[in-house]
This record gives C-alpha cells, structure tokens and sequence, in this order.
C-alpha cells in the first residue's frame, strides 16, 4: 500500500481538496486502485450540525455518513464510493479517546495526546488500509499548518511515516504565492515559512503545489525548491483553472505531478489514459447552446451550499452540448418582488434541499409560478415538500396546507414527521440518511429517464410526503410515482401534464459525475433547452 498525505499551509481556501481530487483522476488513469480521505481537526464529530454558513454543503455517502464536501470532490474525479470510514474528525477521535478511557482499555496510563489521541488518527489509516481492492490512499488533512487543531494529524503522519517506510509515503504541500502589486511580483516568502512550519514537527514536503493567479517562472520555483529542500520540478504551479474544475487534473498532469509522485512511491505505470475526461472537459468548456437555470435557495450568496447541485448541472449540461448559465435567486427576494420579476428570465427552476422557515413561502410562490407557467421544475428534497404544499394549496385549495417542521399547528400537514423521528431528541447523525431503494411507476417520465423502476438514491430528511391527500392530488394531476419498497414513504411527485415537474426526497446530485451525468438533471437541462427554444 501507498501512502499520499495532502496538507496545507498559508491560507485556508487554496483547492487543496481539488488539488488531492485531481491527484487522483491522474492515478486512476493510470491504472492505480485509489481511495480518498479527509481528515478534518474541527472538534464537530461531523459536520452534519454545522450550519452551511460555517461549512457550505453537507455530502452524504452511500452509507448515511454526513461528510465534508471535499469528499464530493472525490466521489466526482474518481471512481472509489467513500464510506463514513474516509471522513475523520478531531471530534471523533476524542469521542473514541474517551470512550476507551472510560472502558477502561488504558490500564490505568495518563492518557495523552501522544501517544493516545494519535494512535486513533494512525488507526484510522491502518483500518482503511486493510481493503485489498485499493493500491493507493489520498489522504488530505484539512485546516491551515500551524492551526493548533491541526498538530495531531500532523504529528501522527510524523509516526505513520516511520512505521510503513518512508518509500511508501509522499507529502504534496498546497501553499500560495501572494502576487503584491504596488511590487509586480510574487513573493515566496509564505511558501518557506509554511513548508519550515511543517519541517517543526518533522514532516517535509516532497512536492509543493503553488497556487497564484499569476505565472510562476522556472527561477522562482528553484528558489522555492532552495528554501523547501525539494527539486525544482517538485514546486509546481497550480494556477486558477479556466473554465471547469476538471480541467484540474489536465493541467497536473502536463506539470506532470502524477510522474513525480509514482517516481517518489516507486510505482511503474504506463502515462494516464485522460481521453474520455479530456472529452468530458471539451464538452463543458464548448458547448454549442446556453440555458439559465435558477437556483431559488436560502444560502444563495455561499457558493459552496450547494455544491453539488451545481457541479450537477454543469455535468447535465456537457450531456446537452449546453453551458448552463445558474442564476442564483435568494428566496426571500421573490417574497418581496413576486416571481415574475426573478423567474420570467430563466428556462428552468430548481429548488434544492434546506432547513428552517426563512424563505419557505418565497420558494411556494416560486414552484406555483413553475406549475402554472409550464417552466421546468426539478425540487430536491426541501424543494419536492415545498412543490407539495404549493399544489395542496393553491390547486386542492387547502389553503393553510404546511409543513408540520414549519407550522406545528397546521390543520392540512401534507408534509409531516417521518414516524422513527418522533422519538428522536439528539439532532446528530439522527435523520433518515444514506442510499435506500426507490421503486418508480413504468409509465412516468422518471422511470423513462433513469431507463429503470427501481433507483438507489441518497438521502437526508426528517419529514415525509403526507400520503393521506394522495386521492386529492391525483385527481388533479399530480402524481405519486416513486416511493420506498414498502409503498410507505413518498420518493418521487410528477405532474404529468406539465413540460417538466419532477421533484424528489432524495438527492441525486451526490451521485451525478461529469463523465457520467445523473439521468434527471440531464432531463432537466434538456427540457430547460427546449422551453428556451
Ligand atoms: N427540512 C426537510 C426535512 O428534514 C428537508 C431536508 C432537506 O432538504 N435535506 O425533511
């Protein structure tokens, strides 16, 4: 097994996951069995409770683990399904920590930081390790070198290394190269004293990937290597990506970031096969069409709250030979100037997962315009309850038709609590969450999109479709298609009589990549496409 460390220094936002993610098409293509990992030192055991002001989006995997949303990231730009095992936290290692210590297993020791808390963190890499379908393990460790939090993982790598050999283990280091202006040039100076931050605690970069928005030359790169202590070839300029994300592992690659790193780990492959990812990338960088597409949400300001919804759309629209254009609506902007002003300018609505009532009848009002207007409308968890109580409302006139999580006291709770969430009191990791089967009815648009009546989806709620108003909706064209095995929980709603409205419990966009878009945001694009035609 191989052994990749990916840290940071300097400042935090460098696309240090991007960089890592990249890393790892590279490999892949170049036959290697690769598998991804963060380790975050925030003390939250995940970020499941973080607000997505904090954090951005909450990625859930297939096996209900609420993640980091690098580990989307990862999940896109290769092929590996992550489990709750890829995602560690300062917050579990101490639960575990105290946990132990509580049953007793240290026999009565001190127990420390060293050698308790980082024996848990190199634990965690041991466990991984154990998979037999994996060559290679990316492991990035998020936060900035120097953060206090941070001193842990980094000192338990310092150990990993010694135990498996340092011929197993490769440190990439993403720092930046500030380019100040009044000087006209870049300064290396944060790149040294970060990299000296790292050498501290006895750990040293083998590769140093640069961000700037500048050109870095071959004699600056040799002085970083001077002051690293690494090659000049090894300081590598990882600049502002043009166009798409994806194009990250192309420009790597031609910095050839993936030979020095198979060079340093002894690993003998042939170059990367890149064809089908180098046409994947052409397809989004030139498209033939344009379509906009909304995005009605309450974190729209934040571009990273709905990360995946958007990495979505721009795989839907390569799929449609189409660049999508996102306009971000703030929801409470169309309850204060109405849908016409925001939603007569776009070919398409989507209406995403959320939280909490801010908002929520600036998104109904959205979603009526949709119906009544014939606009594509594809609703995402949140945006398939508020599709709900809009029809309730406004087409079966139960007009205080709510959700029981927005209005306890509603008379018509279309939307209400799913029954194994009564009893629940603690709010981590306690929704229904992960991938659960959906069986979808053959003659609705959904089936004839996924080209199957029985999907696997991910999911992350607390309330359900309230199916006691089914007959109501059905009579006036709106349409149960989708739901769980049992029949008991609602899944998918149509309106079969409408261009396009879909909308879902589930999320679809955790598992949309750009080499293999997902079948419903492909559908929406296209039928975003054709109302703009
Ligand atoms: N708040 C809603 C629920 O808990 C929707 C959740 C979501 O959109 N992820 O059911």
């Amino acid at each position: 097994m191989k052994y990749i460390f990916v840290t940071g220094g300097v400042v935090s936002s460098l696309g240090k996951g991007l960089a890592a993610a990249a890393l790892g098409t590279l490999l892949e293509g170049r036959g290697l069995r690769v598998l991804m990992q963060k380790f975050d030192p925030y003390l939250n055991v995940d970020p499941g409770t973080m607000s997505p002001f904090q954090h951005g989006e909450v990625y859930v995997l297939d096996d209900g683990a609420e993640t980091d949303l690098d580990l989307g990231h990862y999940e896109r730009f290769t092929s590996g399904r992550l489990s709750r095992l890829n995602n560690l936290t300062s917050g579990q290692v101490y639960e575990t920590v105290i946990k132990n210590e509580r049953e007793g297993l240290y026999l009565g020791a001190t127990v420390q930081v060293i050698p308790h808390v980082t024996d848990v963190i190199k634990n965690r890499v041991h466990e991984v390790a154990k998979r037999d379908d994996i060559d290679i393990i990316i492991t990035e460790i998020g936060g900035t070198t120097g953060d206090i939090e941070g001193l842990p993982f980094l000192e338990a790598l310092r150990q990993f290394k010694d135990e498996v050999g340092h011929e197993n283990v490769a440190f990439i280091h993403t720092t930046l190269v500030p380019y100040i202006k009044a000087a006209e040039e870049l300064k290396t100076k944060p790149t040294q004293q970060s990299v000296a931050k790292l050498r501290e605690i006895g750990l040293a970069p083998d590769v140093i990937l640069c961000r700037s928005e500048h050109p870095i030359d071959m004699d600056l790169r040799r002085k970083i290597a001077m002051f690293c202590n690494v090659r000049p070839e090894a300081v590598i300029p990882f600049l502002d990506v043009k166009g798409t994300i994806y194009r990250a592992p192309l420009n790597l690659h031609e910095q050839r970031l993936d030979d020095i790193i198979c060079a340093r780990l002894g690993l003998e492959t042939a170059e990367p096969d890149l064809i089908e990812w180098r046409n994947m990338v052409d397809r989004i960088v030139n498209p033939s069409h344009s379509v906009k597409i909304g995005v009605v949400g309450k974190y729209i300001d934040l571009k990273d709250a709905y990360k995946s919804i958007y990495e979505s759309l721009t795989h839907a629209g390569a799929a449609n030979d189409t660049h999508v254009e996102i306009v971000r609506i703030d929801s409470s902007d169309i309850e204060e100037d109405g849908p016409e002003k925001h939603l007569s300018r776009i070919s398409g609505l989507l209406i995403p997962g959320g939280f909490g009532d801010r908002g929520i009848e600036g998104k109904i009002l959205a979603a009526r315009y949709a119906r009544e207007n014939g606009l594509p409308y594809f609703g995402i968890c949140l945006g398939m309850q508020i599709a709900t109580i809009e029809f309730a409302r406004n087409a079966c006139g139960l007009e205080s038709a709510h959700s029981t999580e927005f209005d306890e006291g509603t008379p018509h709770p279309v939307i209400c609590l799913l029954e194994d969430q009564k009893s629940v009191q603690d709010k981590g990791g306690t929704m229904r969450l992960g991938t659960w089967e959906t069986r979808i009815a053959p003659d609705s648009r959904s089936a004839a999109l996924y080209g199957t009546e029985s999907v696997h989806e991910r999911h992350r709620h607390r309330y359900e479709l309230n199916q006691n108003y089914l007959r109501d909706y059905e009579e006036r064209g709106f349409r149960l298609v989708g739901t769980s095995p049992d029949g008991r929980l609602g899944e998918i709603v149509e309106i079969p009589d409408h261009p396009f409205f879909i909308a879902v419990q589930f999320h679809p966009e955790f598992q949309s990549k750009p080499t293999a878009p997902h079948p419903l945001f492909r559908g929406f694009v296209a039928a975003a496409l054709e109302r703009k035609g």
